[in-house]
């Protein structure tokens, strides 16, 4: 199987060494990819800190029209990325799927490209003028998840490369196949060295770890975990990086007693199940009132009981399979425990390979794993309150603040709920919504710094304040 090359300073690299991506809804290798030591990490780093006096140097426009090309150039292969994601992540190709993903990543691409950071005068008066000026940072480190490849990958690297700056870029071994693809996309218009991508396999030596403790390395932004997370944060410190840290959630939806169960299923449904779960901001738990809890559990069973479950590839396939191993038996291990305690009402039994139904469990209370811990799969957990101040109770106690939702016929008491929930993203009505215009970020243990709109920005800069 041939082996997809990592770019550094505009050349593609193979290395010595490779290692193999799996296509998760078949187990079969879909192709390999270098693993890189500290040798070809440093080669990157240096390439790109050789190429950010120029690139940094470029005025507003020239940035402005250099990332417009880029955003060209990804669209031109949107097609061809989408499929490359369904291979390697197992999203299916349509509906919320691959294609979707692509969608989105144009259109933050062209947001962003949009976007500027001009300089502002705070004072100009017979004391003198005082101008605020926006500076790139250096090098930038981007090190991304494996759920949604493309659109992360493009959420750090076009703010990134629009403000000046140079990156070096770092997926998940689970899924490094369409970010190599898009970084070589992206080069065939970008001057050498300013984007260069480097892959690993977290074994021998963990690429992202080096990066976080680099000395020429500016700034780290990591979506992840939070215990990979809390280790960037750490060796960060040695070297005063900046960080923007968009780590995981487990987001808490509430339903009030005046809501429609048929009419919020569908909502409710992909509130949760996005990507099979496997999504940051997705729905990890919802509250339900108990006057209707149990008309909404068999409206939101109705509904996912005929979501068809299969390889993305195929056609008819809504939702595709987990990711990998070790995400499946996490999630089969949280299941289990309401399983045996007979509190699956949808689902449940693992399928073939990594398949797994969308699950639904009702019966369990907060201090329960399958509602504490962030499954970040297709099962949903349904737990009842008796009082507004108990549900908004139950959703803040957890240690993560990335997203949360309300669910009522009455908007302006749903705000008012809205607004006493701990979390960086609160929604009515909807679960998940992001737009380029709207900053996005978590609080709490789910990270913190924001991606997106004028504020995500402004994280890849420094301010310098002239006094003249
Ligand atoms: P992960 O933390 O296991 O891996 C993320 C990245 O970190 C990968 O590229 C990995 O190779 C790298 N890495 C591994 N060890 C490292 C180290 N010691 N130092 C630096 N980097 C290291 O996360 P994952 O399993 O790929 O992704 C799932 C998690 O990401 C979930 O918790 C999810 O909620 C979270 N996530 C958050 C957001 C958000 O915007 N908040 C978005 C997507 C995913």
């Amino acid at each position: 199987m041939t082996i997809h090359s990592a770019i550094i300073d505009g050349k593609p690299i193979t290395g010595e060494r490779s290692f193999s991506v799996l296509n998760p809804a078949t187990g079969i290798e879909a192709g390999r990819v270098p693993n890189m030591g500290a040798a070809e990490l440093n080669a990157a780093v240096a390439a790109a800190k050789a190429a950010f006096p120029t690139w940094s140097a470029k005025g507003d426009q020239e940035l402005q029209a250099a990332c417009a090309a880029v955003t060209a150039r990804i669209e031109a292969h949107a097609e061809e990325l989408a499929r490359l994601i369904t291979l390697e992540q197992g999203k299916p190709l349509n509906g919320l799927g691959s294609r979707w993903e692509m969608g989105g990543t144009v259109a933050w691409a062209g947001y962003t490209t949009a976007l500027t950071l001009p300089p502002k005068v705070l004072q100009d008066n017979s004391e003198g003028r005082v101008e605020l000026y926006r500076k790139p940072l250096g090098v930038v480190g981007s090190i991304t998840p494996w759920n949604f490849p493309v659109m992360i990958a493009i959420w750090h690297v076009m703010p990134a490369l629009r403000t000046g700056n140079t990156v070096v870029i770092k997926p998940s071994p689970l899924t490094p196949l369409a970010t190599l693809r898009l970084v070589e996309i992206m080069n065939e218009v970008l001057p050498p060295g300013v984007l260069n991508v480097v892959t690993g396999d977290d074994g021998e030596f963990n690429i992202g770890a080096a990066m976080s403790a680099h000395p020429d390395i500016s700034k780290i932004v990591f979506t992840g975990s939070c215990a990979t997370g809390q280790k960037v944060m750490r060796s960060a410190a040695e070297t005063m990086k900046r960080l923007t840290l968009e780590l995981g959630g487990n987001d808490a939806g509430i339903v009030l007693p005046d809501a429609d169960p048929q009419a919020i299923a569908e909502g409710l449904f992909w509130g949760a199940f996005i990507n099979n779960g496997q999504t940051c901001a997705a729905m990890k738990r919802l509250y339900v009132h108990e006057s209707i809890h149990d008309a909404v559990c068999d409206a939101l069973v109705a509904y996912a009981r005929n979501v068809p479950v299969g390889d993305g590839m195929e056609e008819g396939s809504v939702l595709g399979p987990v990711q990998n191993r070790m995400q499946f038996e996490k999630l089969s291990r949280l299941v289990s425990d309401a399983k045996e305690r007979g509190l699956v009402l949808l689902g449940g039994e693992p399928g073939e390979g990594l398949f797994f139904p969308p699950t639904i469990v009702a019966g369990l209370k907060n201090g329960d794993p399958l509602v504490d811990e962030e499954q970040f799969g297709p099962a949903l957990p349904i737990i009842k309150y008796s009082s507004v101040d108990e549900a908004i109770a139950f959703a803040n106690d957890s240690a993560n603040g990335l997203g949360g939702s309300v669910w009522s016929s009455d908007i302006s008491a749903a705000k008012a709920v809205a607004s006493r929930m701990q979390c960086g993203s609160v929604w009515v009505n909807k679960h998940g919504a992001i737009q380029p215009n709207a900053p996005f970020g978590g609080v709490k243990a789910s990270g913190f710094g924001v991606e997106f709109a004028e504020e995500g920005l402004q994280e890849y800069t420094n301010i310098q304040v002239v006094f003249a």
